[in-house]
Parts: structure tokens; sequence; C-alpha cells
């Protein structure tokens, strides 16, 4: 058994599900997400020599698991593809108390499934009891937040500094957070006591913007970008940019130059079907080729910016389960 290659990874991320009898999953190896794309569905992770992939479960992937004589074997038409151990998630990822707070959201993203599940708003005791059972179970390194927008972002930012607040008292593990920006939330989030902070752009491509996320303002959050870096410092600054909404290459290349010159390092997600938006959005998994050749570009860009991925404590940076991670992976 070999350590996954970028290559074998980049497979797996751009499939990004597999087919798993569950016996080949305790309860505690498997995660079910409450935020982003892939939000409402299960899923489980990989480690391989230094990587880790996540996986949603879905019958009906190209992609199987089977066990193996030390740990577990990925195939495709009945080829080995690569091969490593499940991982256990703490709360939602391995090592990481990763927890949505509001599992709501009044803007409607046409990636998101979020506005469509419209769940429950976390209140603080809740929060804390799942961070206390993640840290009894071991190998916590971090404390990550993230939220949809219950009622307003104002709001939201209130809500997720009481969080914060009440984590500090407890904890001095890294806390990153991902909110929708306001005009203070980064003074106002650091100064609660949040370590990192990601505001995400979804996309570069204006065009593109306005059609998936109405009601958003790019501009507004490409600024709060901007002023979160002068608060917290470089490589502590990070943007989801969604692979496959249709953006080229050349859109991702100036994309990502513009955030690495503000200091912002930008985490590039291949983007997920989700069946509550079936006949919203056209969307197009990236290939395995253009994750591995964009994530290259990206290491290249970050570091003529003095960026590296590897500075990050919290949120997906360290985790890499979704993403070809530059420095990481490649
Ligand atoms: S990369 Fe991010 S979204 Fe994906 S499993 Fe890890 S923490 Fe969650």
């Amino acid at each position: 058994m070999h350590p996954m290659t970028p290559e074998e990874k980049a497979i797996l991320v751009s499939i990004g599900s597999a087919r798993i009898d569950s016996a080949l999953l305790a309860p505690t190896l498997k995660t079910t997400a409450t935020a982003g794309p892939g939000a409402g569905g299960s899923s489980f992770f990989i480690r391989s020599g230094d990587r880790r992939v996540r996986l949603s479960i879905n019958d009906f992937s190209p992609l199987s698991i089977e066990p193996a004589a030390d740990g577990i074997v990925v195939l495709r038409k009945g080829e080995v593809v690569a091969s490593g151990q499940i991982e256990p998630a703490l709360c939602h990822c391995p090592e990481q108390a990763y927890i949505t707070i509001s599992e709501r959201c009044i803007f409607d993203c046409r990636f998101c499934p979020v506005p469509k599940l419209q769940g429950g708003v976390k209140d603080v005791e809740t929060v804390l009891a799942m961070v206390e059972e993640a840290a009894g179970r071991g190998s916590l390194r971090a404390i990550s937040l993230t939220s949809g927008v219950a009622d307003s972002p104002g709001q939201e930012v209130e809500r997720v500094i009481s969080v914060i607040q009440a984590l500090r008292e407890r904890y001095a593990l890294p806390i990153g957070v991902s909110v929708y920006p306001t005009l203070t939330s980064s003074a106002e989030l650091f100064a609660a006591g949040a370590d990192e902070i990601k505001y995400n752009v979804e996309t570069m491509d204006p065009d593109i913007f306005v059609r998936v996320c109405p009601g958003l303002s790019l501009d507004a959050i490409l600024a709060a970008l901007e002023g979160a870096v002068h608060i917290f410092g470089k490589n502590a600054v990070f943007s989801n940019f969604i692979i496959g909404l249709g953006e080229s290459d050349a859109c991702v290349h100036e994309g990502i130059t513009l955030l690495a010159a503000m200091g912002v390092i930008p985490v590039l997600r291949p983007i997920s079907v989700s069946p509550l938006r079936a006949g919203e959005i056209t969307i197009e998994r990236p290939s395995a080729d253009r994750l591995l050749r964009l994530a290259r570009m990206t290491r290249r860009i970050l570091e003529e910016h003095g960026l590296d991925t590897r500075r990050a404590r919290t949120m997906c940076l360290p985790c890499t389960g979704c993403d070809i991670t530059p420095f990481r992976d490649v």
C-alpha cells in the first residue's frame, strides 16, 4: 500500500463521492455536513500518507470502497485508484470542531442547499457542548465556526461573537470563523478572540457572481477581505473560490492573483451538485487535470506573494479534505 499521490487524490476529489458498505463505517467515521454545497449529505474521510480526502456517500458513484489487509482500497471499474485508511472525524472533519451555527440563510446562492434546508440556529450552550464532546475524543487542534445568515449579516456576526467569547473563556485553541462580512465584522471578531477569518468570494467572475449569488456584493466581500488582512495579518485570511461554475482558467488566474496581492489565500473548491438545486444552476465539476493545474498555479502565485497555506491553523486549509491544497498536496 503506497501513500496517495497528488494525481490519485485529484481523481478522488474530481469525483467527490464513493459507494461504501455501511459495515465499514462506525458512527464516528461518518459525518453529515450542515453548511456549504455539501450540506445535508453524509461523507467520510480517507487518510493516506500525508494526504486526506473527503468523499460523500453515494450509491451511484463510479468509485467504491473495499476493505484491504491494512485499510481500504478505492476501486474504479474494478481497478485500484488509491488506498489508505478511513479516518475518524471529530465534529464535521478530523482534528477540528467545525460547527455551523445558523443552518439557515436569508440569501439564496444558487449552488447552496442551506437556504432550502432552513435548519436550526444553535445557541452558545449547544456549541460549547459540541466542542466539549470533540475535545473529549482527543486530537482536537482547532475550532472552526461558520454560519448562514439567519436574520441579517450584522445579527449573525453578533451571534458568532457571543460564541467566540464563550469558547475563549474555556479553550486556548485557534479559532477560525467564516461568515458573511459587515463593515465592522473583522475588527469585532478579532477583538472577540478569532484568530483566522474566511469571507467567501465564491467566484471571481463578476458576471457569474451576479447570477449565482443574487443579493450579495462581490465588491463588498473583496473590500472586507482587504480590511481583514490589516487586522488578522497575512496567512490568516481566506476565501472560498468555487471551481466549476463556468469560469475560465484565465479568470481563476486573475482572481487568485488579485486575492494573493491583497494577502488573502484562496481555497479552490470543486463545485458539488446538490439534489436540492437540480435545474437551478449549470455546473461542471472540474477534472483531475484541471484541479492539479489550478492548484499548482495557485501555489506559484501564493509563493510570489509570500503566502503559505501551511501557516493556516483552522478551517479548510489544514483539513484539505475537499480540495487539492497548494503546498500540502502539490
Ligand atoms: S476541506 Fe473544509 S469543507 Fe472540506 S471537510 Fe475539510 S473543513 Fe470541511
